[in-house]
């Protein structure tokens, strides 16, 4: 989807342009693309300018080029500076290659058909009527002064003003003062500030505190906002941020009043910094409930709202690139008047039903993208076996009936459900890329040596790979077990394997002689060689890179093979949606009958003898506990040092038995050596920071404690709890919370108490935190929506889905969408942030 630069060297407008606001959005971190970082890019594409520049803007061209090749030692006011000065000098050449030749085709492609452009160009040329590229500079309204000033949030054109959508709205009309604030209402305070200061969480780096005090005649209000994410913690930014909040300010904050233990609140409400007290409210004459715009330095509320108002009328000229039929099957409402009705709506109805398509918008291009790249990729494996034999995979041999047979148990419905969807793929032609998500013990190991054997059957190998010699050496074991009862050789290829071993493997391998190897990234070096490889099992797949995984099925003979990707991590639909919208998904939710539920208590900190009572109980009966510390991975160091004092101080509690340690400091061979003794029953308990979460499989283990569990993420809780009960024996899950831990976060843990089902745990998990925090730093590449929400929205990204299925289904090169295509190159691209830079 992607276009290689164009062949005349013309620069491409569209993309420059999207670049820069992307960095700009990205918070000036010289993006990095799939083949350039940002300032590459920007280097290449202002050293090429279009051969009908004139000689002066020529020149500015080059001198941006040469700038952007600094760029990476710039400080982050030079890189603001140099983004918005080539935004600046970008428009102008736009500009002057349209004086010069009106007739040629508008090189923007603002997604508009070429006869309205001349139109447009014509009127605005004459001062005419605004048209959607018009500079904001030359809107009489806004004037030079007022467009210099938006350019600082990154708005140029009328455009990008219309689709600079309102992050709240606050509502005048329910002003309150303070001493009359009643916790559950929403209200509006308008009071002035007292004092503001930011200050880093000490519990969490990334996460900056915003406090004001607030002071209106009748009392003081002391408000708090969170800022997550590591750009906040910039003294910079904060300083910024503060400078606009100075004391005597008065400041609009809406929000719900709230109590907690230091009086009333309001619970992270919107601001808003108002030049005075009143009056000013007044001069838009739109109601008492208006939107608020991300602002910067020097850019008021005020400003923005006019200039909005100003360029309102061109939001009729917002091109449709929804097909009518599409639209009224979903219940949308066109895009200009949705546009329109997102900055000042008449009324809650209509507002409600502009979000609902503008949020559908984001979905709908998103999913479209996805769609059309796993479309592309089939079609891409299909041409691929169309030049050799078709590597379909015979899904009924003897391999499969034999092993069946040997199981000791029956198949849960769950695990039928998902082979069949497995050996239906397998059965195809074109390549599957399918993903099996199901708690820890749903039995995907099973699931996984049926697709192996398949391959195996139709004269194939088989690889799989897994993120760590921990889970590789664990998945070798298993799988070893079962298919020698077949009298298949399975080996196990890491890092730590020796060099003769090594290249046994690598001979064998390439010889075909050897069916199944299992492994690590050792896997898909360069000097491993398949002789015929038909299937990739890829376990935990979200800590692999795309690349990794790629790299991994062009090992495949003719350069493809079929790939079944497998997590312990289920999340909830629509993140499934998001993050693997060009995956097939499978789920197991069903766990084998018999397991008994892991018993599962939250504890304040003053119960911890109880616990220690339980653990000293199991222990006498010979089973084994875990003790996990929560691990923060930028004070990794102060995290070791609590978990070697805990160590020490848990073997003088349990002076007759022995403790082991685990934690991600120590080398493969130390954390081998733990586990081994671990599992060797030679230490009984054994004290870990999060490692022990992916790859300790001791069976005897009964008992999980979980110190400051409050930390921890319910997703990530439910993961850590799967390491106990894996023998059959009841097994106990002890969350810990910490003597300050807010009563909230004790209550969130309470789901773990009655649920065992991680399916569900997952979307509570995101609800309460949020899909960004519930991903956590492990899996990022969640895109950038600026309206939709995961938790909110779910109902319009199920239609969306849908909705991008069918016209998938009916067009997948979208030749008869050419506005809906021009549409997605730029928003998929955007919403994924980098890939344009290509
Ligand atoms: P996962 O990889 O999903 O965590 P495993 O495949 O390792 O789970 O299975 C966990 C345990 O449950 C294994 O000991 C396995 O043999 C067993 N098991 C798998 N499927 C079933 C089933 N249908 N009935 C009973 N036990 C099963
Ligand atoms: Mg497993």
């Amino acid at each position: 989807m992607v276009q290689s630069p164009s062949v005349d060297h013309a620069p491409d407008w569209e993309r420059l342009r999207k670049a820069l606001s992307v960095e700009a959005e990205r918070g000036f971190s010289d993006l990095l693309g799939r083949e350039f970082r940002f300032h590459e890019f920007l280097e290449r594409q202002f050293n090429n300018p279009p051969a009908r520049l004139a000689g002066s803007d020529r020149q500015r061209w080059q001198n941006l080029a040469a700038e952007f090749a600094r760029y990476p030692s710039m400080t982050l006011a030079q890189r603001q500076h140099l983004v918005a000065e080539s935004r600046r000098v970008l428009l102008q050449s736009e500009r002057s290659l349209e004086m010069r030749s009106r007739s040629v085709r508008e090189p923007l492609s603002r997604r508009k058909p070429p006869t309205v452009n001349l139109q447009q160009t014509v009127q605005h040329s004459q001062g005419g009527e605004l048209s959607l590229s018009q500079p904001l500079t030359e809107v009489r309204q806004i004037g030079r002064r007022g467009g210099d000033r938006l350019a600082r949030l990154g708005l140029y054109r009328v455009q990008d003003l219309l689709e600079y959508f309102p992050r709240d709205r606050i509502d005048y009309a329910r002003q309150v003062p303070i001493s009359q604030l009643e916790p559950g209402e929403t209200v509006t305070v308008v009071a002035q500030v007292q004092s503001c200061s930011f200050f880093n969480s000490s519990k969490n780096k990334k996460l900056s505190i915003f406090q004001l005090t607030l002071k209106d005649p009748t009392g003081r209000l002391k408000i708090t906002r969170f800022y997550p994410g590591n750009r906040y913690s910039s003294s910079r930014w904060q300083y910024a941020h503060k400078s606009q909040y100075p004391r005597g300010a008065t400041v609009a904050a809406s929000g719900l009043v709230k109590k907690n233990k230091y009086g009333i609140t309001l619970e992270n409400p919107d601001l808003e910094v108002l030049e005075h007290a009143d009056a000013r409210i007044e001069s838009l004459s739109v109601g008492r409930v208006l939107p608020v715009y991300a602002l910067t330095d020097g850019v008021t509320a005020d400003l923005v709202r006019k200039s909005v108002l100003a360029v309102l009328p061109a939001s009729q000229q917002i091109p449709e690139p929804l097909p009518k039929k599409l639209r009224e099957k979903y219940d949308l409402i066109d895009r200009p008047t949705a546009i329109a009705n997102i900055h000042f709506p008449p009324d809650t109805d209509i507002l409600e039903l502009a979000r609902r398509r503008l949020v559908f918008d984001e979905f709908f291009y998103l999913q479209l993208g996805l769609l059309k790249r796993r479309h592309e990729l089939k079609q891409a494996g299909e041409v691929q076996l169309a030049n050799s034999q078709a590597q379909r995979l015979t899904i009924q041999g003897q391999l499969i009936e034999q092993f069946y047979n040997l199981l000791p148990f029956n198949l849960t419905h769950a695990q039928t459900r998902v082979i069949q969807e497995i050996l239906a793929d397998l059965d195809k032609t074109s390549p599957m890329n399918r993903l099996v998500q199901g708690d820890v013990g749903a039995g995907k190991t099973v699931v996984a040596v049926v697709a192996i054997l398949a391959a195996i059957q139709s004269g194939y190998q088989a690889a799989l790979m897994a993120p760590t010699e921990v889970l590789a050496e664990q998945h070798y074991r298993k799988l070893v077990d079962w298919l020698n009862l077949l009298q298949l050789p399975v080996e196990l290829l890491t890092g730590s394997t020796k060099t003769r071993k090594r290249r046994q493997i690598h001979s064998q391998l390439e010889t075909g002689e050897l069916p199944v190897l299992v492994g690590t990234h050792a896997l898909i070096q360069d000097k491993v060689n398949f002789h015929r490889l038909g299937l990739a099992v890829i376990d935990e797949q979200h800590r692999f890179g795309v690349q990794q995984r790629a790299k991994l099925q062009q090992k495949g003979s003719n350069g493809i093979c079929h790939v079944l990707s497998m997590t312990a991590t289920p999340i909830p639909r629509t993140l499934a949606l998001t993050l693997h919208g060009d995956l097939d998904v499978s789920q197991i939710d069903e766990l084998p009958p018999g397991r008994k539920p892991i018993q599962t208590t939250v504890l304040a900190g003053k119960q911890r003898l109880e616990a220690y009572d339980l653990i000293r109980r199991q222990m006498a009966m010979g089973h084994q506990a875990y003790v996990v510390l929560p691990l923060v991975e930028e004070s990794e160091k102060l995290d070791l040092k609590s978990a070697v004092e805990e160590y020490e101080r848990l073997q003088e509690v349990f002076p007759n038995f022995r403790v082991g340690l685990l934690h991600g400091r120590m080398t493969s061979a130390e954390k081998d050596a733990a586990i081994a003794a671990f599992h060797g029953h030679d230490t009984q308990i054994l004290v870990s920071t999060t490692v022990v979460e992916v790859g300790v499989d001791v069976p005897n283990a009964t008992v999980m404690l979980i110190e400051n569990a409050e930390r921890f993420g319910l997703s990530q809780l439910h993961q850590l709890r799967g390491r106990v009960g894996r023998g059959g024996d009841r097994a106990y899950c002890i969350l810990m919370t910490h003597p300050k831990a807010s009563p909230d976060a004790k209550q969130r843990l309470e789901v773990l108490e009655s649920s065992q089902d991680g399916f569900l745990i997952a979307e509570m998990d995101m609800q309460l935190r949020g899909p960004g925090q519930m991903l956590g730093t492990r899996q990022s590449g969640l895109p950038d929506f600026v309206l939709a929400s995961l938790v909110d929205d779910r109902e319009v990204l199920i239609l969306a889905r849908d909705a991008a299925e069918r016209v998938i289904r009916k067009d997948p090169s979208l030749e008869r969408y050419p506005r809906m295509k021009a549409e997605l190159e730029i928003r998929f691209e955007r919403m994924l942030g980098g890939a344009m830079l290509q």
